[in-house]
């Protein structure tokens, strides 16, 4: 899932997950679980988080692969939040790592910038995120403009790319997502 943060990529995610049976990794909460438990990646990935940069690439795709490694079973995954940069989508395709997480397809949320900020900020007010004050919202809009943004170009490249409209109701959303995967991997209509 590729998207803005505060665009529903993450709503989303599990609802696909239920749906189709996959797991849903979300390494914003990977990070928020560490933080919380004091590990040592928590204590390092908080540094980062409370400023609204982004956590380092190997940092990231290494508790990924930790997170995979430790579940059994898997039929599939939804990845979301992750990748965020190109290094740590070619790490995903083994380059500048040496394990390998193939995408099938990439869904892109597209919303407009606007409503994005009024999404996160009324966020902010139900959840309380450290990261989620006015200024750390301006920083991480920036920063997916600059650094995740190029992503959409990325996976267009390879042909992956799926564009869906984010700025409708929660389930016609989630409807225009399910009616895309199913005409690209018609097994997941059984
Ligand atoms: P959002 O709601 O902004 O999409 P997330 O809950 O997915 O946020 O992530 C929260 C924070 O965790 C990010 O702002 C970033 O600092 C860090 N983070 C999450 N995923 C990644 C990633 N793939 N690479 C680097 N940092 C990440």
């Amino acid at each position: 899932m590729l998207g803005a943060p505060g665009s529903g990529k993450g709503t989303q995610a599990k609802r696909l997950a239920e749906k189709f049976n996959f797991t849903h990794i979300s390494t914003g909460d990977l990070f928020r679980q560490n933080i919380s438990a004091g590990t040592p990646l928590g204590v390092e990935a908080k540094s980062y988080i409370d400023h609204g940069q982004l956590c380092p690439d190997s940092l990231t795709i290494n508790m990924l692969h930790d997170f995979l490694s430790r579940k059994e079973g898997i039929v599939g995954c939804i990845l979301d939040g992750v990748p965020r940069t190109t290094v740590q989508a070619d790490m995903l395709e083994g380059r500048g790592h040496d394990k390998q997480l193939p995408i099938s397809v990439v869904i892109n949320l597209n919303v407009d910038s606007d409503e994005i900020s009024r999404r996160m900020l009324k966020r902010a007010e139900i959840e309380k995120r450290s990261d989620d004050t006015p200024e750390v919202i301006q920083q991480r809009i920036a920063n997916y403009l600059a650094q995740t943004k190029p992503l959409e170009e990325y996976y267009a490249q390879r042909g992956v790319l799926c564009h869906i409209n984010g700025m409708g109701s929660m389930d016609d959303i989630f409807d225009d997502i399910c009616r895309e995967l199913v005409a690209r991997f018609p097994e997941l209509a059984l």
